[in-house]
């Protein structure tokens, strides 16, 4: 007889190994399966994490160089090593996933490391790292299994001078002339680190503007600051292809000057990720792939054309975003345990932690727009804000948008310092059905960049004290 548990989840990123833990919470007998030794997956091995702890090392060391010396400080000679810099990030990145692992322990999660394939009825079949292989069964089976990065045919992936982020976050050297292709997320923060730590960084967009899902205003305003940061960036330019030519690489692209060519030593390709179902036996199963997107079709509570299989995270439809996974991986488990949870899609966060950050909530200008709906717009500027002006950071704006009758927010847009934390107040209000009012009737301590945040909700009503 194999081995049975109530829940067997496939993937140990954020969206399956928080789903294992609350379901061990839950007291549910739960077994987590992933390919991979480390805990985490994708955000905290190879992505989220180790991207961030090289955007925080490398903004220290860019603000030692340009910015020091106008608060007083003097260091001598300043010197970059990068073998330092990344094993602080692998350490930040093992204190991360052995901390995962303590609490599967805490938590009673069985974990194996293994390559998981649906087998018949409740089945799946284990190709162990190590040791026989196995089956186990389980009342219920969620997938998990995450995203991989999306190559470009005419610039296939070689690991050395054509990269995907796995190897971006892991150079042996600063890249003389880095090329990336795609201006999204990992584009612009990974070019950040690199034009941080004296790479020359061009940037290639095939669409009209930088970050194409944020709020044109927001873009803009990051267009310009990284420009200024020393980044080039070249939007509605379509990387048509490219090769390895000796120690280089030659990008081709069409822009509305027509051909254009690109010559570096490293080229990044981030235009997207797709889920990851190969290997997986879904088919075979029953469990129905999007032939258009490649995810896994999902109705009620994450529920698979399969009976008992589940699919939560960036093999479903919704942002690829580990905060996301991490909500559908509570939520999955709680409704199996009987309980009523559900994921607020309209209150999902999401933030570019490049610098200035930017960081979002809700419709964009021009989405509300487009709905036809009469709206109100707040802004107010870092410039006027005290604690900015204090640390010198006074690029960017906090943008609230509210619906004209009544006043409830619908979509909040910040850039400037610490907008990934600042997000979070309007997020909140947003779970709470709040209006610009009900953030500008809030008290705010003084002097904080969360000041700023207050003005734009007292600008909706055109009352802004400092602007
Ligand atoms: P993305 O979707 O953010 O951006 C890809 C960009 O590539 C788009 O702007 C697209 O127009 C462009 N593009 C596509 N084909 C092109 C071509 N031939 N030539 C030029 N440009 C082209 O994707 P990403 O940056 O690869 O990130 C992948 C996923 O990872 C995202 O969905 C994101 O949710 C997630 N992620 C999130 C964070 C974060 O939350 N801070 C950080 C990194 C990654």
């Amino acid at each position: 007889m194999p081995d049975s548990y109530d829940i067997a989840i496939i993937g140990a990123g954020p969206g399956g190994y928080v789903a294992a833990i609350r379901a061990g919470q839950l007291g549910m007998k739960v077994i987590c399966i992933d390919k991979n030794a480390a805990l985490g997956g994708t955000c905290l091995n190879i992505g989220c994490i180790p991207s961030k702890a090289l955007l925080d090392s490398s903004e220290l060391f860019a603000l030692a160089k340009s910015r020091f010396a106008e608060n007083g400080i003097r260091v001598g000679d300043l010197s970059l090593d990068l073998k330092a810099m990344m094993e602080r990030k692998n350490r930040v990145v093992k204190g991360l996933t052995d901390g995962v692992a303590f609490l599967f322990k805490k938590n009673h999660v069985v974990f194996v490391q293994a390559a998981a394939r649906l087998a018949d009825a409740n089945r799946v079949q284990l190709k162990m790292a190590a040791g026989k292989d196995d089956v186990i069964e389980a009342k219920s089976i969620v997938l998990a299994t995450g995203s991989a990065p999306i190559a470009l045919p005419a610039l296939p992936f070689d690991g050395a001078r054509i990269v995907s982020s796995t190897e971006a976050i892991a150079f042996d050297k600063v890249p003389e002339h880095l090329i990336i292709v795609g201006a999204g997320y990992i584009g612009l923060e990974l070019g950040s680190v690199w034009a941080r730590l004296g790479a020359r960084v061009t940037v290639v967009e095939f669409l009209p503007r930088i970050l194409p899902q944020a709020d044109a205003e927001i873009a803009s305003v990051m267009h310009k600051s990284l420009s200024k940061q020393g980044l080039e960036l070249h939007v509605a330019t379509k990387v048509t292809g490219g090769s390895v030519q000796g120690n280089k690489v030659v990008v081709t692209a069409e822009g509305k000057a027509g051909k254009v060519q690109f010559e570096g030593d490293k080229v990044l390709v981030a235009v997207g990720r797709k889920p990851v179902t190969a290997g997986l036996g879904l088919e075979e199963a029953g469990v129905k792939i999007d032939e258009r997107t490649g995810q896994v079709v999902v109705g009620d509570n994450f529920k698979t054309t399969k009976h008992g299989v589940y699919a939560i995270g960036d093999l479903i439809a919704g942002p690829m975003l580990a905060h996301k996974a991490q909500e559908e991986g509570v939520a999955v488990v709680e409704n199996l345990a009987g309980q009523k949870t559900q994921v607020n899609y309209g209150t999902i966060p999401s933030v570019v932690y490049t610098w200035p950050e930017a960081a979002s909530v809700g419709l964009t200008e021009e989405q509300v727009k487009e709905s036809g709906r009469d709206y109100r717009v707040g802004k107010f500027p870092f410039f006027a804000n005290g604690r900015a002006r204090c640390l010198g950071e006074t690029e960017g704006l906090v943008k609230l948008i509210a619906d004209a009758e009544t006043d409830r927010l619908l979509g909040a847009h910040i850039i400037g310092p610490r907008a990934s934390e600042l997000i979070a107040e309007t997020v909140l209000a947003m779970e709470f059905a709040g209006s610009a009012e009900d953030i500008a009737l809030t008290c705010h301590a003084h002097p904080t960049l969360s000041e700023a945040t207050h003005e734009a909700a007292l600008a909706v009503a055109k009352r802004a004290i400092h602007a």
